[in-house]
């Protein structure tokens, strides 16, 4: 098939111990889903789980050892950092049962979930959609994927954030509201998953601005850390 252009590239980020690619097909994300960040946002209590995407060219990827540089997005002064699991998908679905979730997860890595809090906070107000303040341009910072036989421990994982060194975030993935298996199920139930989706799990409590010159340092134990300049 000829196009009319040149296509884009396809989205692909870095798995460890490989030197292929894992190819990108959609970006997931699960809103509220620690119960101190919930209650940080005004929420309470275990609601139904819900989403919302990022397109999956929003991706940035971070290599270990290196710097990421993420621009400053334009029509913010609130960049709030999220850092999140994410769950890498090796083999789509619908209607995932919890207890076969397992089988469709190719690996995890840390991802941070960048947001427009002020644009969240309008569009939210005035009951309009959230693309503008989650789904726009270098949002989706994201490490090596780390095959899941390689992170066997993630249920029970720390998560860590931490700017110009001070720590931000700190949790566990243990206290996820909903865990990795029921996103999946919840989530296969609305969309037909498929190999290469990622799914940004969710922030724990401690979300905050961050400007430009500043610096994060994201980790969760087993995977690989990412630091990412805000410029
Ligand atoms: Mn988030």
């Amino acid at each position: 098939m000829s196009y009319v252009f040149t296509p884009a590239p396809v989205v692909s980020v870095p798995v460890t111990g490989s030197a292929l690619g894992f190819p990108v097909h959609r970006i997931y994300c699960v809103g509220r889903n620690y119960e101190e960040h919930a209650k940080e946002m005004g929420f309470s209590g275990r609601e139904a789980p819900f989403f919302f995407m990022k397109p999956a060219d929003a991706v940035l990827v971070v290599k270990p050892g290196e710097t990421g540089s993420m621009p400053y997005p334009s029509l913010t002064k609130s960049l709030h950092h999220e850092i999140e699991l994410v769950v890498a998908l090796g083999k789509g679905g619908k209607n995932i049962k919890a207890a076969d979730a397992h089988k469709h997860i190719f690996g995890y890595a840390v991802g941070l979930d960048m947001t427009r809090r002020d644009l969240q906070n309008e569009m939210k107000k005035l009951g309009r959609p959230w693309s503008i303040s989650k789904g726009f341009d270098y949002s989706a910072p994201i490490g090596m994927i780390t095959p899941a036989a390689d992170a066997p421990d993630i249920a029970s994982a720390e998560i860590l954030l931490q700017v110009n060194g001070q720590q931000r975030q700190r949790s566990q993935i243990s206290k996820l509201i909903w865990n990795i298996s029921e996103v999946i199920e919840h989530l296969s139930a609305a969309w037909e998953l498929q190999s290469g989706d990622l799914i940004y799990t969710g922030t724990p409590e401690g979300v905050a601005a961050v400007v430009s010159g500043d610096s994060m340092s994201a980790g969760i134990t087993g995977l690989q850390s990412i630091t990412v300049a805000v410029v």
